[in-house]
C-alpha cells in the first residue's frame, strides 16, 4: 500500500471510530494539505462544529503536525424509504415528552405501556432519555442487559420483556451511579443503535419516552422516525406549562410537523387518603386544560398525586397493573383517548414524513 493510501484509510478508520453516523465522500491529499468532504445527517451549526473538534483531536493525536487538515461538511439525505424499512414490523410510533423534566413523563410513559400491554397490544419502549434513563427501574430490570440475537446474519440486541413490553434503555448499559457525558453525536450514535440494531419484531406501538427538553435527540428521532404522532405531559404548574409550550412548538414547527395527539396532566391534585371530596391543587388548577385550549389541542387526562404511583415506580411495578384500583382506571381512560386520537389521525392524514433539515432556521 501507498504511503497516501495509508494516510488515506487510517483517517477513515479514525473517523469511523470517532463518529459512525458521518459518511465519508472523499479525502484528498496535496503535499501536506488534506481535505476531508463528509455527509453529516444533523446539519446544524452545533453539530458540525462538535464533530469537527472530535475529528481533528484523533486527527492531531494520530499524525504528526506537518498535516493541515480541512473538514467540509455537506448535508446527509436520508433514504425516508430506507429508513422507514427498518422498523416496518412497527404499527404505531408514539413520543412521549415534556419540555421539563420531574414531571411524571416517564411514569406516564410506562402506565400508558402496561395498560396497552393489558388491553393485548404488543408494546415497546425505546428509552430515549439517554441522559437519564429510568424505565430499567420502573420495570425491575436493574442490573440485566439485552442478549444479543441473529437475525438474517446480522447481530441484533433482543429488548428486555417486562409484564409484556419490550424495553430497551441505554440504562441497560451504564452502572446505577454512572453519568452519561456524552457529546450529541455520541448519544446519538447510542440513540441509533438502540432504535435500528434492535430485534422489536412486530409491535402496535413503540412508545419513544423522549428527554427533557427540545434537542439533539428529538432532532434525531424526527431525522430518523416516521413518528405518528407525539403526547405532551406537564403538571399544571406555569414554570412546567412554559416549557411545555415550547415542546408543542416544537411538533407544530412546519418542518416537523407531528400531530400532537394529546396533552396530560400530571400531578393535578391530591386528594387525601381521609377526605375523598377534598383536593388540594398544589401545583395549580386545570392548567394544562387551558393550554389545551389556547393549542387547540385534545386533552386526554389527569394524574392525581397518588403516593403509590411513585412507590409502584421505584419497586418497578408500574401502578397501572394494580387491577380494579382507581390507578388502573385512570390510566385506562387516558390510553383510550389516545387511541381513538391515534386512529382518527391515521385516517385523515398521510404517515408523518420524515424530517429533511432543509434550513438553519431555529438552529443557534
Ligand atoms: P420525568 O420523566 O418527567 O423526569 P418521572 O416520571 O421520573 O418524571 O417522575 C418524577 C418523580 O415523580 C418520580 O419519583 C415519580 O415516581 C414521581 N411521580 C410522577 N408522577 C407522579 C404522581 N402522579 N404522583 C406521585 N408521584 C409521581
Amino acid at each position: 500500500m501507498s504511503k497516501e493510501l495509508f494516510i488515506k484509510e487510517k483517517i477513515k478508520n479514525l473517523i469511523n471510530e470517532v463518529n459512525t453516523t458521518i459518511e465519508i465522500v472523499n479525502i484528498n491529499k496535496f503535499s501536506n494539505d488534506v481535505t476531508i468532504d463528509l455527509l453529516i445527517e444533523n446539519f446544524t451549526h452545533k453539530s458540525k462544529a462538535e464533530a469537527k473538534n472530535n475529528i481533528t483531536e484523533v486527527l492531531s493525536k494520530n499524525f504528526d503536525s506537518s498535516l493541515n487538515f480541512k473538514i467540509n461538511f455537506k448535508p446527509k439525505v436520508i433514504d425516508k424509504e430506507d429508513s422507514n424499512n427498518k422498523l416496518n414490523n412497527i404499527k404505531n410510533i408514539i413520543a412521549i415528552s415534556s419540555a421539563k423534566g420531574g414531571v411524571g413523563k416517564s411514569t406516564v410513559t410506562a402506565n400508558i405501556a402496561v395498560t396497552l400491554s393489558k388491553m393485548g397490544f404488543k408494546v415497546g419502549i425505546l428509552d430515549a432519555d439517554i441522559y437519564g434513563p429510568s424505565m430499567h427501574i420502573m420495570f425491575d430490570l436493574v442490573g440485566r442487559k439485552p442478549l444479543a440475537v441473529d437475525v438474517d446474519g446480522k447481530s441484533k440486541m433482543k429488548p428486555l420483556e417486562s409484564y409484556g413490553v419490550k424495553i430497551l434503555s441505554i440504562g441497560f448499559f451504564t452502572s446505577m451511579d454512572q453519568a452519561v457525558i456524552w457529546r450529541g453525536p455520541m448519544a446519538t450514535k447510542a440513540l441509533n443503535q438502540l432504535i435500528f440494531d434492535a430485534d422489536w419484531k412486530e409491535l402496535d406501538f413503540l412508545l419513544i419516552d423522549l428527554p427533557p427538553g427540545t434537542g439533539d435527540i428529538h432532532l434525531s428521532i424526527v431525522q430518523k422516525l416516521s413518528v405518528n404522532g407525539s403526547i405532551v405531559v406537564s403538571t399544571p404548574q406555569i414554570v412546567a406549562m412554559a416549557d411545555a409550550r415550547k415542546g408543542i412548538s416544537m411538533y407544530k414547527q412546519e418542518n416537523i410537523n407531528i400531530p400532537v395527539l394529546g396533552l396530560i396532566e400530571n400531578m393535578s391534585y391530591f386528594n387525601p387518603p381521609e377526605d375523598n371530596e377534598k383536593k388540594y391543587y398544589i401545583f395549580g388548577k386545570d392548567g394544562v386544560k387551558n393550554l389545551s385550549e389556547d393549542f387547540q389541542i385534545p386533552f386526554i387526562g389527569e394524574v392525581p398525586i397518588v403516593q403509590g404511583l411513585r412507590e409502584s415506580g421505584d419497586i418497578g411495578r408500574p401502578g397501572a397493573l394494580q387491577e380494579d384500583s382507581d390507578l388502573s382506571k385512570i390510566f385506562d381512560d387516558i390510553t383510550k383517548n389516545m387511541i381513538i386520537n391515534l386512529t382518527e389521525r391515521n385516517t385523515k392524514l398521510p404517515p408523518t414524513e420524515i424530517v429533511k433539515i432543509k434550513t438553519m432556521a431555529g438552529c443557534s
